[in-house]
């Protein structure tokens, strides 16, 4: 049988990464199913993120004179490539963060479904024409590249955020330079790999269009610092937002920030309870609670709250943790101690504050004994405590009783984050309005569906300290591009705009 670190060496390989780009390098990667060292990747020097951010302004000002459609072409093979390495990139994502397979997987699908979106795209980057007040006049807006976009991530969707960003801003017109998790370097890598062999078939795309620089913050901050990049998308805590808003606002920057969440699902009295429990149980347990629009807090009717926590109960306490290689696992390890560390701290403060805690304890995986596996906790809670309204990434719930839904849409607003909601209810104006102006204030409001497992087909982002932000689809585009706005006179005179006289004939 192949060790970890010979699977991971082999997935490499396939995926065309060359050895000494995680070999002998500095940067050790810990796979979370094991605890072992996968990689060693050598950490970009700050001079390197210069030349890199230079090649890839440079590529910018060749890569916006090629039409947008042709350059969705290069993005339709990326999506090919991506399709031919579903199977060892979605693995490799499971290796590295710590996903089960089939949510590997789905994060490559999720790559693979932007493509085929920025594709279309490309043929409908378009503008709106105006009507103007001045005779034989045209107003228009056109929509040209911006530069260099940078991109931040986190280490929990190591691969779909960056795909998010990069299949947009390609089409856009713009070049890439990752910075990807410091936890997850090596899907960036083979994701960058990839890319290249889609360029490679492309044939004529510049050097320098996509650069991956691998390494801690201070590495993301060169892309932050750089006047030679307009566009920052960072995702990850609010505390690093904190950082990186300011210093891009105060060079006048773009940001798109994808910032923490803190999700809640409001249970009604006339609720679905079987659709119900397992919206939840994916919600709030899936990938080991570490998704940004993980459930984190439920919120249940008086009425039906004792009906629906003894079965919440029997989930947690039976629920598959373990390996996540292994195919019936359904919970797998936390990234690392420190995410152990957050949650203890989170439970043993909800404890004090007369909580009542199912699960929560490490849990024994015998072949990866350095792992760090826990068992969900469910946590109920007499009120909406300051731990509450803490975001605490890892796998716990807390549960809350309200009476009526306005006091449910009032418990469910009062926390700082505002990313992804959801309602179940089979009330037609209950959830109307949930998702009304006086509903749920986050940027995601869903239906009888927990608050996770977006598609990419819609914008994706939150408000308050998420960071206000928006990715993937809709008209998200417009965040990667310079709107212009042209008055084209046809005639022979020259009228002011408002009626002004100004003849100095
Ligand atoms: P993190 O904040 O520790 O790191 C995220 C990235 O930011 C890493 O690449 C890190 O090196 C970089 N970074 C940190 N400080 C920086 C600085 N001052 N300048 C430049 N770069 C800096 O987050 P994490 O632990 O990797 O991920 C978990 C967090 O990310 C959670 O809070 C989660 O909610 C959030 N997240 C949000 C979204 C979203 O779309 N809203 C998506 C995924 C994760």
């Amino acid at each position: 049988m192949k060790t970890i670190q010979q699977e991971t060496a082999q997935i490499l390989a396939q995926l065309g990464v060359p050895s000494a780009a995680y070999e002998g390098g500095d940067l050790p990667v810990h796979t979370p199913i094991t605890g072992e060292v996968i990689g060693n990747v050598p950490v970009s020097t700050a001079a390197q993120a210069s030349l890199a951010i230079e090649a890839a302004h440079q590529a910018f000002r060749e890569w916006r004179k090629v039409p947008a459609p042709k350059r969705g072409e290069l993005v339709r093979l990326l999506g090919e490539e991506l399709r031919a390495a579903k199977t060892e990139l979605g693995r490799l994502v499971t290796m590295e963060a710590g996903k089960i397979i089939s949510e590997g997987l789905g994060e490559v699908q999720e790559m693979i479904d932007i493509c085929t979106f920025a594709a279309g795209l490309s043929r409908q980057l378009c503008g709106l024409t105006i009507a103007t007040e001045r005779p034989l006049h045209r107003m228009m807006e056109t929509w040209h590249p911006l530069g260099v976009t940078g991109i931040i991530s986190a280490f929990n969707f190591p691969v779909a955020v960056w795909s998010w960003n990069a299949a947009l801003a390609l089409v856009c017109g713009n070049s890439v330079v990752w910075k990807p998790s410091e936890k997850t370097p090596l899907t960036a890598l083979a994701t960058q790999a990839l890319l290249q062999r889609a360029i490679a078939k492309f044939g004529n795309a510049p050097a320098g269009l996509s650069a991956v620089l691998n390494g801690h913050k201070e590495i993301g901050e060169t892309l932050v610092a750089s006047h030679q990049v307009p566009l920052v998308s960072a995702t990850g805590s609010t505390a690093m937002g904190n950082q990186v808003g300011p210093r891009l606002a105060d060079r006048f920057a773009r940001a798109i920030l994808e910032l923490g969440g803190n999700n809640a699902a409001v249970v009604c009295e006339s609720a679905d309870l079987d659709l119900t429990l397992r919206g939840i149980a994916f919600s709030a347990m899936g990938t080991a609670g570490q998704r940004c629009t993980s459930l984190r807090r439920l919120l249940v009717h008086d009425n039906v709250y004792d009906k629906l926590l003894p079965r919440l109960k029997q989930v947690y306490a039976s629920v598959n943790v373990g390996d996540p290689r292994e195919s019936n696992t359904l919970v797998g390890p936390l990234i690392d101690s420190r995410a152990f560390d957050s949650m203890q701290q989170s439970l043993s403060e909800a404890k004090a504050s007369g909580a009542a805690i199912t699960g929560g304890e490490r849990v024994n995986v015998p072949s990866c004994p350095k792992g760090i596996y826990v068992r969900p906790a469910l946590v109920e809670m007499k009120e909406q405590t300051p731990t509450v309204k803490r975001e605490t990434f890892a796998p716990l719930l807390y549960a809350l009783r309200f009476h009526n839904l306005d006091e449910a849409i009032r418990l469910h607003n009062d926390v700082p984050q505002g990313l992804a909601s959801s309602i179940f209810t089979n009330d037609l104006r209950e959830a109307e309005q949930f998702l009304s102006a006086e509903g749920s204030d986050c940027g995601i409001a869903n239906v009888n569906i927990g608050p996770s497992g977006a598609e990419i087909g819609g914008a994706f982002g939150g408000e308050k300290e998420t960071g206000g932000g928006r990715e993937s689809g809709s008209d998200v585009w417009k965040l990667y591009m310079r709107r212009a706005t042209n008055t084209i006179n046809y005639g022979r005179e020259l009228p002011l705009a408002q009626g002004v006289k100004f003849d100095v004939a």
